[in-house]
């Protein structure tokens, strides 16, 4: 009977260390692979040269490296790259990498599909297979580090968990890559340059507030009225806005850290004055700042972009009650990388 062999990197270093020690080998052993394993991101054992040949062998027929592949990689015109990114058990996802003049910024997937069920979004069609291990969304990074180093001549500078999958429904496994990311012994990157964005999951904004994360906080809002968010975000009649709102103060309570919200202006659903004045009266309760994003339809077209009027009057309905606003126009939609848009069709 053939045994299955376990993925090395769910190994932590300790782990690794007192796996050499049974071994009848020196600890520091368990240090060497997990640098080859994580800082130098090695696809094979036999790439870990300084290892020797009946070690490798020995850790080949105890385990496997279960690494992603970039399957698929599309460039845009405006210089964003989108890749699709095959799993060891064959199931894709999405991963995408935003140059701008002053940051190049990973958007990486936390989910195979997405458990909850926006009607504006293109993930939700595809239903929630399982969720990334933390070397699957760890090694989207770097594959995307890499591209931007060989395509933008920089390193990556940012990191948003916007692609596909609800992060906050993946919490224990999205933390630990986030270790990894910031750990000295993976990239080193600084968690104020990740932010991980949510559609709202109250508990999980506490318990992020209670585990002191210090990687920045982002609401896909999209409506401050009940009625309208539960139209377009089904979930949001198990997850009320009093109770997200009443997370979201905890959460500022604990880090006095600025809320973002992303929020997308949708013609004939959030348009009007009343659903501005509904976002200032959501919001006012802590410094926020309101990115108000363009949308990109996906196939059916029952979601529109609303008018450059409606956006106006939600730019001039924020500032004149001191909340910041920006106006984010989407990247690579030729190749249907932006936001709202990955769904595996490449
Ligand atoms: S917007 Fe985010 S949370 Fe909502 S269905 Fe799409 S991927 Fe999931």
């Amino acid at each position: 009977m053939e045994v299955k062999k376990k993925d090395i990197r769910a190994l932590t270093k300790e782990q690794l260390r007192e796996f050499f020690v049974k071994q009848g080998d020196k600890a520091f052993r368990g240090n060497q692979v997990y640098e080859w394993l994580w800082q130098k991101s090695a696809y094979s054992f036999e790439d870990m040269t300084n290892i020797s040949l009946e070690t490798r062998q020995m850790l080949e027929a105890n385990f496997v490296i279960n690494h992603i592949k970039v399957d698929q990689m599309q460039r845009s015109a405006d210089g964003t790259i989108k890749n699709a990114v095959r799993l060891h058990d064959d199931l894709i996802v999405e991963s995408v990498l935003i140059p701008t003049a002053t940051r190049t910024t990973a958007c990486v997937s936390s989910q195979v599909g997405c458990s909850l069920d926006c009607r504006f979004c293109a993930t939700s069609r595809l239903k929630r297979m399982r969720n990334l291990n933390p070397d699957e969304i760890y090694d989207q990074v770097v594959a995307i580090d890499n591209e931007s180093r060989l395509y933008h001549n920089r390193s990556l500078s940012n990191i948003v968990f916007m692609g596909m999958g609800e992060p906050l429904m993946n919490y224990n496994n999205v933390l630990k890559a986030i270790d990894k990311i910031t750990s000295p012994e993976g990239l080193g990157m600084s968690p104020k340059r990740i932010v991980v964005s949510t559609s709202g999951v109250p508990k999980m904004i506490k318990k992020m507030a209670d585990d002191k994360v210090k990687f920045k906080l982002a609401v896909s809002l999209h409506s401050a009225i009940d009625e309208i968010r539960t139209s377009i975000m089904p979930f949001n009649a198990t997850f009320p806005l009093n109770d997200l709102r009443e997370a979201l103060q905890y959460w500022y309570a604990a880090t006095k850290n600025r809320i973002t919200y992303e929020y997308v202006v949708w013609d004939a659903i959030n348009d009007k004055r009343k659903d501005a004045e509904a976002l200032v009266e959501f919001c006012k309760f802590a410094p926020s700042k309101v990115n108000l994003i363009e949308y990109n339809p996906i196939d059916d077209g029952e979601f529109q972009q609303a008018s450059s009027k409606a956006i106006d009057m939600y730019v001039s309905v924020l500032e004149a009650n001191n909340i910041t606003v920006t106006v984010r126009r989407s990247r690579g939609k030729d190749i249907d990388a932006a936001c709202g848009q990955l769904a595996n069709k490449s």
